[in-house]
């Protein structure tokens, strides 16, 4: 069986000098140093790995049996083409970059111009929606916006197709494919950890973070598709811990406050 193709899922990227967008550590884990990025750009090229966008890697003629991966950045930060685009070009690397619409020219995010450069030096723009909600629980009409009304806004700016969506937090449904693909677009990606094959429904595509944390070697195997079965077991125990420290703090908010009210038990 194919190993399959992993797409690479990247945000902000660190770089001396610059602010962070936040500086939350929840935030701050899905920073990649520059210093790291540069690394890792290197490691797959002394690999002989091709950096595709999502559209090339979903071409139907992808049976070469040469090592690729999928390079995506969420979120549309301005590091997008500060950072990330000429280290990209250096290794003749493509990627997909996806735009959160209603981000666009805020401190830290792609301005409208920085966004057609983008697009114009030959890298794909994908959306990740118009505000970032996640969109499980969201009522159609707001379903709607998110997905297709962020589409049409983006492409108006670009003057170009756009037919990537990449959910924010990652969370899909089945809801979520549907009105993303009743409005056109050709591939949905989550954050589900996996290599993505021929087989793979383009309307759930797994996507592979690349963390702060994340080292060289870790780096390299994920791109060749190993280890993936054991982060995704991290990412489950780490889901039931977070679930765990909610009950936790509310537990503590809640003898907290019954302290404060004098409560007569115990
Ligand atoms: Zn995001």
């Amino acid at each position: 069986m194919s190993t399959g193709i992993v797409y690479l899922m990247y945000h902000e990227i660190q770089s001396p000098g610059r602010e962070l967008i936040d500086d939350a550590p929840g935030y701050a884990r899905y920073v990649v140093t520059i210093a790291n990025f540069r690394a890792q750009l290197a490691r797959l090229r002394a690999g002989n790995f091709l950096g595709l966008n999502v559209t090339d890697a979903l071409a139907p003629d992808q049976e070469t049996p040469v090592s690729r991966v999928v390079t995506t950045f969420d979120d549309g930060c301005e590091t997008d083409l500060t950072v990330a685009a000429p280290l990209l070009r250096e290794h003749n690397y493509n990627a997909t970059f996806y735009v959160t619409t209603g981000h666009i020219g805020r401190r830290g995010y792609l301005t409208k111009s920085q966004l057609l450069e983008l697009a114009a030096l030959g890298f794909e723009i994908g959306c990740h929606s118009m505000s970032h909600r996640l969109l499980l629980d969201l009522p159609l009409d707001q379903l709607h916006i998110e997905i297709v009304v962020a589409k049409e806004q983006l492409e108006q700016l670009i003057g170009k197709r756009v037919a990537h969506f990449s959910c924010p937090g990652g969370r899909w449904n089945r809801r979520v494919a549907q009105v993303a693909r009743d409005a056109g677009y050709e591939s949905v990606a989550t954050s589900r950890v996996s290599a993505n094959h021929r087989t793979t429904d383009r309307f759930r595509l797994s996507r592979v973070a690349v963390m702060r944390d994340t080292s060289l070697s870790e780096f390299e195997r994920y791109c060749r598709g190993e280890k993936l079965l054991k982060r995704q077991a991290q990412e489950a125990m780490l889901s039931v811990a977070k679930k765990a420290l909610g009950n936790w703090g509310y537990q503590k908010f809640r003898s907290t406050m019954l302290g404060a009210r004098g409560t007569p038990q115990g």
